[in-house]
């Protein structure tokens, strides 16, 4: 089950704490977010509109003052509308203070809206999420939708995730770095090997499609074999495939490559553990994402932001895009809506990459 990201919602001003060196400017807090406004605008307790970073406000009066610094053009293919232009929310940093996503006045909302907290106004208020221009070399012959015996792979943002650390502390987790690659599904069911994309079953033996070409690089119909022959259960791998032609080849490889973050008993319908899901992964030579060790859930919002900053393992001249953070044995939980697990975006690979 895929968790809708509530861009535009109903929240209220938590603190608001002056920066350092700026007069006209304030930092206000929102769920786990620090937002920059004007000093004044806002008061600690009141209600408002909060829009997350990657909304994109639709072109109303009310947002015209976002044209100059946020306008994005509308996108078409062909006769088809792909996306209307509007103004987009974006990580910036004033005076030294990151800032991200905006806050209105409850008065931009159309009559009758709902105001109770947490309340979803993202279609009210006609804001979409700007998603970066297609990534390439994604094309390829298509089998169809994602199989409904898989879960698409997502994880939320620790800035919504409060009551989730307050839950956990104490807890340990495992932390890994988040790569910025491309999303792939590699499955073994009934006999059946099938690769897919984020979104798509995508064809296996149509070689113009990089995901098959690291499948087949990688001999993954034969090491998901492995898995199911050696350990007993028939396995799906998810991973991200990083390299030329995907999302800039930030980690500077010579050939495509995929590092996996999740391993999938398809028999039992859930995810492996932790440990488990290492060994079995290194028995059948299958490298994951970057391991950064467990640690003890003892932080704030604002200390995991801190711990996400640093450099990528895979390549210690770019940022790392962020963190992702599980626990030793997976669990459900009511706030994530899914399995426990969360990311970290590292606020300076925002700024300095997210186009
Ligand atoms: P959002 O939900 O915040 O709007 P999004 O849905 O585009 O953004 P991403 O920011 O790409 O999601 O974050 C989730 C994705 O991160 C997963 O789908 C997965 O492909 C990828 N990913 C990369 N590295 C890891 C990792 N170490 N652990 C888990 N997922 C990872
Ligand atoms: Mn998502």
């Amino acid at each position: 089950m895929e968790v809708v990201r509530k861009l535009a919602s109903i929240q209220t001003v938590n603190t608001i704490e002056p920066i350092p060196n700026a007069d006209a400017i304030e930092r206000v807090r929102v769920l786990g977010w620090w937002v920059v406004a004007k000093k004044g605008e806002h008061r600690p307790g009141d209600k408002i509109v909060y829009c997350e970073i990657d909304s994109l406000l639709p072109e109303r009066a009310e947002f015209e003052f976002l044209r100059p610094s946020s306008f994005k053009p509308e996108v078409r293919d062909g006769d088809t509308l792909v996306r209307a232009a509007g103004f987009r929310i974006r990580t910036v940093k004033l005076r030294g203070q990151v800032s991200q996503g905006i806050c209105f006045p409850l008065a931009i909302l159309p009559p009758g809206a709902p105001t109770d907290e947490g309340a979803d106004v993202t279609e009210l208020l006609g804001v979409a999420k700007w998603e970066p221009p297609l990534p390439v070399g994604m094309g390829g012959k298509v089998k169809g939708g994602f199989p409904g015996f898989l879960s698409k792979t997502d994880e939320t943002r620790v800035q919504v995730l409060e009551p989730v650390l307050e839950r956990n502390r104490g807890k340990t987790f495992f932390v890994t770095e988040k790569l910025d690659g491309t999303s792939f599904t590699a499955f073994l069911r009934a006999d059946e090997f099938g690769i897919c994309s984020r979104n798509l079953h995508m064809d296996e033996a149509d070689e113009t499609n990089v995901l098959a070409r690291v499948a087949k690089k990688l001999e993954l119909e034969a090491k998901l074999r492995a898995i199911r022959d050696r350990h007993g259960f028939s396995p799906a791998v998810q991973g991200e495939i990083i390299g030329p032609g995907i999302q800039k080849n930030k980690y500077g490889l010579d050939a495509p490559d995929l590092r996996v973050f999740n391993l999938l008993d398809l028999d039992a319908g859930r995810l492996v553990d932790y440990a488990p899901a290492l060994a079995i992964l290194a028995d059948v030579g299958l490298q994951t994402v970057p391991q950064l060790g467990p640690m003890v859930l003892d932080h704030t919002i604002d200390e995991l932001v801190q711990f996400s900053i640093g450099s990528s393992v895979l390549n210690p001249r770019t940022p790392r895009e962020g963190i992702v953070l599980r626990p030793p044995v997976e669990e459900r939980d009511p706030d994530v809506g899914g399995r426990l697990s969360f990311k970290v975006i590292n606020p300076q690979f925002l700024l300095k990459f997210d186009e």
